[in-house]
């Protein structure tokens, strides 16, 4: 993976802790506006409660991603001004943040897309579609904002449908291995072999997959909070994000693609 998809939040004024608004949940202890600093960031851009985030309720901040898009809106975008110095460009730099946030989380999926083996029929295609959304990256704010994302995001998942597709034929049954729209939350799948299975968009929130075989699984925005994956392989799955990993319960037994890394969490 590119590191430029990759977060560094040295380089980011901490936008996501501002730009964003939450609401109190089972992520968040309480309510917070967009463009209102969160009440944990120091003026040094650090998170004053980084290293105990989930005790103190902030489950969503482990689990955001912001793929590389807060430096390059901090340092490409708004050459390195800090919101706080130029309170008159605060207010299009947190509309633009979370637009440009959308835009790298493609480019991290079709970046992985165009990784695979199995895709190579679908690699014009998908390099054309890269090559595009990085384009948009590099607009003014004024271009970013009147940008149509949502018809950009539809070509751009027709793609990772068809590259699921050809990642996991040798799975594919009568599209029974799909579980799109079924909700599995909680659901008991210890010790199950899933290998090749669809979860795209599945609410797997506190389910049981220890050791379970989830090889070559598309994970693409399932919802993995508190799912339990301690023993389970999850090598060469598809589509798998660090966010999504480190809101599970795991531990040194499970398997992960070479490009994640084990949360703290697990280890304690
Ligand atoms: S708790 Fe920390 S990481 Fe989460 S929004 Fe606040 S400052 Fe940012």
């Amino acid at each position: 993976m590119e590191d430029y998809l990759k977060s560094d939040c040295k380089n980011c004024f901490a936008l996501c802790c501002v730009a964003l608004p939450y609401a109190k949940s089972a992520d968040f202890p309480f309510d917070k506006d967009d463009g209102e600093p969160c009440r944990n960031l120091c003026s040094n851009n650090q998170c004053s409660i980084h290293n105990k985030l989930r005790s103190e309720g902030f489950r969503g901040c482990v689990s955001y991603e912001c793929f590389g898009a807060g430096q390059h809106v901090s340092q490409v975008i708004f050459e390195g001004q800090d919101w706080r110095d130029n309170p008159e460009q605060s207010k299009i730099m947190f509309t633009v943040f979370p637009l440009v946030q959308q835009l790298y989380e493609m480019l991290w999926y079709i970046s992985q897309a165009l990784s695979l083996k199995e895709t190579i029929s679908l690699h014009p295609d998908l390099q054309l579609v890269y090559e595009n959304t990085l384009a948009f990256t590099k607009k003014t704010p004024d271009e970013i904002i009147n940008l149509d994302i949502a018809s950009h995001r539809s070509i751009v998942n027709d793609l990772l449908l068809k590259t699921s597709e050809l990642f996991r034929k040798d799975f594919i049954h009568n599209g029974t291995n799909s579980k799109k729209g079924k909700d599995c939350i909680g659901a008991r799948l210890k010790g199950t072999h899933l290998q090749g299975r669809n979860f795209r968009g599945l609410l797997l929130i506190a389910a049981d997959l220890r050791n379970a075989d989830l090889r070559k699984v598309d994970f693409i925005g399932a919802d993995l909070r508190d799912a339990d994956i301690s023993g389970a392989d999850l090598t060469d799955c598809l589509f798998l994000t660090q966010s999504q990993v480190n809101s599970t319960k795991g531990n040194v037994h499970t398997r992960l693609p070479s490009y994640l890394i084990k949360p703290k969490h697990w280890l304690n």
